[in-house]
């Protein structure tokens, strides 16, 4: 605005519009509020937007119906993710084998920790479910495998019937679709429409990064804005290249698939356990020992002595309580599915001391956990999902840029009238028609 103050020393400066005293020598206009407060206007417009979601939030948050209860917990019944035979656990005993696999197939810490270790030596038939996943950083193509196999190791034989289940669009938003794959699993593939929001994110991110670059580097004088060396315009496009960096990345993570091996349960519904005494506690404080994992599968051998283990039979683990628990689930939150909590607490739990505090992140979920430890014990879980995250952050970015691109279009606007009226000989602030008020329009227009 230095400039319309200047104008003032020229000649035409006396000449002023009938209409509006503006001076006829005027070419420009200030810009209009919005313009002047870009970033306070998006900044309001992510503030109105974020007090939606918000109280969206607060009258969708799960609220968790009464708790189930049960008398006490069976045992589960695992294959762990590696085939043990006896002879490996011998070896893992003598401490010849000790590479961390055992203990950490068998380390839950999910779990209550007075949860006890139960095992039995099994044929490895079986049911075994493998995932697949693509879409970085949220999924956005995902399989499921599931089969019933002769070695839920080996992989032989699968085998798999397909329920009734309708092939198509659920809640609007997921494609999902089962069938009975070339090898005789049941496949299950799912596309995510709301996964695609991660990539997008990403690139926004890459472009944030890109002019924090740019801004340190200029700020240092590593480069000069607008300067003619070839690091000057480097920097000058530091922004662009950190997008194409970032989208070529997020192609190639995307469409690596991620193999997520599973679980696999024995087929035999109800073996014969030997509880090895050692409980989920225990078994996270070996973890921590270096003579851990011989003591672990010592307990094992001793939990089992008189069972015939053929050659071919192999570990499988469950754990036990005969503690009963209540447990409570809701789902809510906005979008839909944000929120996911659930409680679980054993019979007889009385809080004691103060829970502690940890947050998990797994693969499409923040999970953050509370869990008061004891006696009796009790863990509170609330999860956030990412894909709903992420679509949410997606839509914040939109809010933002929604509004800078409004307020752009609030100063295009005024700039083109102001050039149109300048054509036309018309006062910039006004448009009152100054042609024939000099007796030289001409003038006016060329200036
Ligand atoms: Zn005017």
């Amino acid at each position: 605005m230095g400039d319309i103050t200047s104008l003032d020393t020229q000649p035409m400066s006396e000449l002023v519009c009938p209409e509006c005293a503006t001076p006829v020598s005027q070419r420009e206009v200030p810009p209009p509020w919005p313009v002047r407060r870009r970033r306070l206007l998006q900044v309001a417009a992510l503030l109105i937007a974020l007090g939606y979601v918000v109280w969206r939030n607060i009258e969708a948050w799960p609220v968790l119906p009464p708790p189930t209860v049960r008398a006490s917990v069976p045992y589960t019944a695992d294959f762990p993710s590696h085939r043990y035979t006896r002879p490996t656990i011998e070896r893992y005993a003598t401490g010849e084998l000790s590479d961390g696999r055992l203990i950490g197939d068998l380390l839950n810490t999910d779990i209550f920790s007075n949860y006890e270790l139960g095992v039995t030596f099994l044929p490895p038939s079986g049911v075994a479910t493998e995932f697949r996943r693509y879409g970085w950083p949220t999924v956005v193509v995902f399989y499921r495998y599931d089969a019933s196999y002769d070695d839920v190791y080996a992989k032989t034989n699968p085998s798999a019937t397909l329920s009734t289940f309708r092939n198509g669009w659920w809640w609007g938003r997921d494609y999902i679709s089962k069938r009975i794959d070339a090898s005789g699993r049941r496949e299950s593939f799912v596309f995510y429409s709301r996964g695609l929001a991660g990539e997008p994110l990403m690139l926004l991110a890459a472009w944030g990064a890109g002019r924090l670059l740019r801004w340190i580097v200029f700020i240092l004088r590593i480069a000069g804005r607008g300067g003619p060396r070839k690091r000057d315009r480097l920097a000058h496009r530091a922004p662009v290249l950190c997008i194409v960096a970032c989208a070529i990345g997020v192609t190639i993570a995307s469409l690596r698939p991620q193999i997520d091996p599973g679980y696999a349960f024995p087929s035999l519904v109800n073996p014969a356990w030997s509880n090895t005494g050692v409980t989920a506690a225990d078994v996270a404080q070996l973890a921590e020992r270096p003579t851990g994992e011989a003591v672990l599968a010592q307990a094992i051998l001793d939990a089992t002595p008189g069972e015939i283990s053929t050659p071919d039979t192999c570990l499988a683990f469950g754990w036990r309580s005969e503690i009963g628990t209540t447990h409570t689930y809701a789902s809510g939150g906005w979008p839909i599915g944000l929120v996911h909590k659930s409680v679980g607490e054993q019979q007889g739990f009385e809080a004691s001391s103060r829970p502690a505090y940890n947050l998990d992140f797994q693969r499409q979920w923040v999970v953050a956990v509370l869990r008061w430890k004891g006696e009796l014990e009790r863990t509170e879980r609330t999860s956030f999902s990412l894909l709903q995250a992420a679509s949410l952050a997606l839509g914040l970015c939109a809010v933002w840029i929604a509004t800078g691109l409004g307020v752009w279009l609030i100063g295009w606007t005024v700039r083109r009238r102001t050039a149109k009226r300048l054509a036309r000989g018309w006062c910039v602030q006004c448009g009152y028609d100054l042609k024939g008020l000099t007796g030289d329009a001409e003038a006016v227009t060329r200036a």
